[in-house]
């Protein structure tokens, strides 16, 4: 996978620091290091509004988090990193939500990237300006006029996620000029988390958030999951299980199970 640079070129050092994460306001529980934010989908929208719309403009980056953002950080450190450093992390799916309760006994609401993202559009609409940053090429440009046409939003600009590590900060300062106010980063897990919190300050929108396949879906070139299965929290389901090309994720889904199940004894033995 890859994610960001491991030692910061020269360049970069002079990089914006990232400002640490202003406390939650709701509670946050820890899941193998990573926070998660027991916050609801309105409570996410609410809170993404007031960055956008009525606090101090300032760059917030949010998380989705689920199963194999666990499997995948325990490998990536600087993954770990950009997920602590969010400023919300939220319950992507029913795995994470099932974690929780293992691990916590807690019961963490879900607020899933799609969700959040037609939220905004439906709530905001024409006073929202969105960056669509991710996909395939012609991808993005197709997601931003479906949006324009279906919610009437404000396209601040649009770019494909396939750029290498050097193009880093041509793309970020990019972003930056657009004054978006919301940045969707599709770019695939770890990739675009990083991404997002190491150029954060130089992205400037007020929400910038990872979103997975979703600028796909957008377009139409890429089917959301059945509502039933988003209505259980079980997506991952019908993208593992019919998406020939997720096969391969199956065995981290299985390592996700196991991983929880060995926590729950380690911690149960205490
Ligand atoms: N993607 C991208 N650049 C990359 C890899 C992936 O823009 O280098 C896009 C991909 O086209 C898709 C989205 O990221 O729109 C999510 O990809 P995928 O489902 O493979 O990633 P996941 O988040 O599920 O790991």
């Amino acid at each position: 996978m890859r994610l960001v640079r491991l030692l910061p070129p020269p360049v970069l050092q002079s990089a914006p620091r990232m400002a640490s994460p202003q406390p939650s306001p709701q509670p946050r529980l820890t899941l193998f290091d990573l926070p998660l934010d027991v916050i609801t989908l309105p409570a996410t929208l609410d809170r993404l509004g007031e960055w956008m719309f009525r606090a101090p403009r300032a760059p917030h980056t949010v998380v989705t988090l689920n199963p194999e953002f666990i499997v995948q950080s325990r490998t990536h450190p600087e993954f770990v990193q950009a997920i602590q450093e969010a400023d919300l992390v939220t319950a992507d799916g029913v795995g994470i939500v099932w974690a929780a309760r293992q691990l916590h006994g807690r019961e963490v609401p879900r607020a899933p990237g799609y969700d959040i993202v037609k939220g905004l559009m439906e709530r905001h609409g024409a006073d929202l300006r969105v960056f669509f940053l991710g996909a395939k090429p012609g991808v993005a440009e197709q997601a931003a006029q479906n949006a324009v046409r279906d919610y009437g939003i404000q396209v601040a600009g649009v770019h494909h996620g396939y750029f290498d590590l050097p193009e880093d900060r041509r793309v970020a300062e990019l972003v930056g000029s657009s004054q978006a106010h919301l940045v969707l980063t599709g770019m695939g897990a770890g990739r675009q988390e990083t991404f997002n919190q190491y150029w954060r300050q130089v992205l400037g929108a007020p929400v910038i958030i990872g979103c997975g396949g979703v600028i796909d879906v957008f377009a139409g070139t890429a089917d959301l999951a059945p509502a039933w299965t988003r209505k259980l929290g079980v997506e991952f389901i019908w993208r593992v299980g019919l998406d020939r090309r997720r096969w391969n994720r199956a065995p981290r889904l299985a390592q996700f199970v196991r991983l929880v199940q060995a926590e729950k004894r380690r911690a149960g033995g205490r």
